[in-house]
């Protein structure tokens, strides 16, 4: 670093000083800083009399030899899929730092050559006022009814939106808890977030449901207990998959799920098989044979469901449609995770019975196909107005261009979704980026790497800070405005990267 500083002349004029302290201006904080201490987002430092962007800037290196996985654009073709591989390194926004206000060209624009293809990378720490995060968490389990607002340290972060399959889904931030509350709840907003995007733990409090410990890439831990398995099915998936398994080792089997339960005998699995009615009977409502909805209230037990005894999800049996003395049932949840054993009376009433060996092997095999419990965190942002005229002179040029998939676009090095419509809304998988890759301002306001790479003549067309653009080996050698120092890594697995073929087409 201190090599670097020492390269440069100081952007930081005789106006910004106040005092002994320098003026940062790479967001609207614009925080004084003494020698030796760091601003209020811990990014920038006051070193030898220089701002600094404290953290390194991080180049990956998707180099072959390093085992890099490629992603054949079209198969047959020589390409690795990848521009900026094959031993060629790529400037992520990672510890780039921030030009504010963005009529200023983003901190690094640089171009490479891939296969006889100009292409600019402009890289940038945005600044999101307008950012969230979406939260999977895999589990069967009932954390809080949906709409029910989210805490941390008291404070209200989001909500519970609706769930989705095998999982329970939260929605927190946004720009309505990050500026429209108390600041206090504006701040806690701010923390939570950027500890969830850099695969931190949280500790989540839901009203009138459940506290959680939610942490990317690891097991959900709901009300003191971590989740170990996501779901095989719902109740009727699962007898689908796995009817013909139990047929002949016993006479009913009953998949409890909170969603939907499954009955073997009168769901269409069974029936294709030659199953015989038994005469049960589901306190539920029927949807259609063999699948019941709303057995019980959703909460912590079986499938889902808030029953610890599965026998409260049966009424009477039915003598005239099968039931008989003897009769054997197996009752199972949709993990597998519980399972009991029973038979009919001389009064028609199951009485539990010691598991048979014979079935053991079915509801292990429910078991197995369960996929580990994960929390996926996914951070959606708006690529707005301002971050966009770092870019380009002119920015729905850019909009326009990144809808039309001129520009890749990139978080991290990481490939994103950008949302229809209008703006450049962006969501990222967390767990593919580098490590604590987000940083915050505390205006408060996430700040997220962002890269868009396109064809160096359609940068142009578009606008583009032609006069700034920079060979990568001079980044490396001459660092940047805020003389960042670097590091060099391995980009993580499994990232494909800017689809070559696709930009070459691109902007014609
Ligand atoms: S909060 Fe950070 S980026 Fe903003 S002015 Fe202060 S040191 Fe600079």
């Amino acid at each position: 670093m201190n090599e670097l500083i020492e390269r440069f002349d100081t952007h930081v004029t005789e106006e910004k000083k106040a005092g002994e302290k320098l003026r940062c201006d790479a967001c609207p904080v614009m925080c004084y800083i003494a020698e030796g201490r760091t601003g209020a987002c811990d990014r920038y430092g006051n070193f030898g009399g220089r701002i600094v962007r404290c953290d390194p800037v991080t180049i990956l290196d998707h180099a072959l030899e390093q085992g890099a996985p490629l992603v054949a654009f079209e198969k047959g073709e020589n390409w690795s899929g990848n521009p900026v591989n094959t031993g060629r390194r790529f400037v992520t926004a990672i510890g780039a730092g921030t030009t504010y206000p963005d009529y200023k060209p983003a901190p690094f624009i640089v171009s490479q050559e891939v296969e006889g293809v100009d292409l600019v990378t402009v890289v940038t720490e945005g600044i999101f006022s307008y950012c969230g995060v979406k939260i999977k968490i895999d589990t069967d389990r009932f954390v809080g009814p949906e709409q029910a607002t989210v805490r941390a340290k008291g404070e209200a972060v989001g909500h519970v939106t609706t769930g989705e399959y095998g999982s329970q889904m939260l929605s927190l931030g946004g720009v309505h808890h990050l500026t429209g509350g108390s600041k206090a709840e504006g701040r806690v907003t701010c923390d939570t977030l950027l500890a969830l995007v850099n695969k931190q733990a949280v500790e989540l409090a839901i009203d009138g449901g459940e506290t959680l410990v939610v942490q990317a890439g690891k097991p959900p831990i709901i009300g003191g207990k971590e989740e170990l398995r996501m779901r095989v099915g719902c109740g009727s998936a699962t007898i689908g998959m796995f009817a013909s398994q139990w047929r002949g080792l016993v006479d009913e089997v009953v998949v409890v799920d909170d969603h939907i339960t499954g009955v073997v005998s009168e769901h269409q699995a069974g029936k294709v098989l030659g199953w015989e009615d038994t005469g049960i009977r589901i306190n539920g409502r029927r949807s259609t044979p063999g699948r019941y909805f709303k057995v019980s209230e959703p909460g912590l037990g079986w499938g889902g469901t808030a029953i610890t005894d599965p026998l409260e999800i049966l009424e009477d049996w039915n003598p005239k449609k099968g039931a008989r003395p003897g009769l054997s049932l197996l009752m199972v949840s949709t993990t597998g995770e519980q399972f009991a054993y029973y038979e009919l009376d001389e009064n028609l009433k199951p009485a539990l019975k010691p598991f048979p060996e014979r079935l053991r092997k079915s509801v292990e095999l429910i078991e197995d196909n369960c996929e580990p419990a994960l929390c996926s965190v996914l951070f959606v942002g708006g690529a707005g107005g301002s971050l966009r005229a770092g870019v380009t002179e002119n920015p729905v040029n850019l909009t326009r261009s990144v809808h039309r998939l001129d520009t890749y676009v990139t978080c991290g090095g990481a490939p994103v979704y950008v949302w229809p419509g209008g703006g450049i809304t962006l969501m990222v998988d967390v767990m593919r980026l580098p490590d604590n890759a987000f940083g915050y301002v505390p205006t408060p306001a996430l700040v997220a790497p962002i890269e868009f790479t396109l064809r160096r003549d359609h940068y142009e067309r578009l606008g583009g800070y032609m006069s700034e653009i920079r060979s990568v080996e001079d980044v490396l050698a001459r660092g940047g405005e805020y003389h960042n120092p670097r590091s060099e890594t391995a980009a993580p697995a499994g990232n494909p990267w800017p689809p070559l073929r696709q930009l070459q087409r691109g902007g014609e």
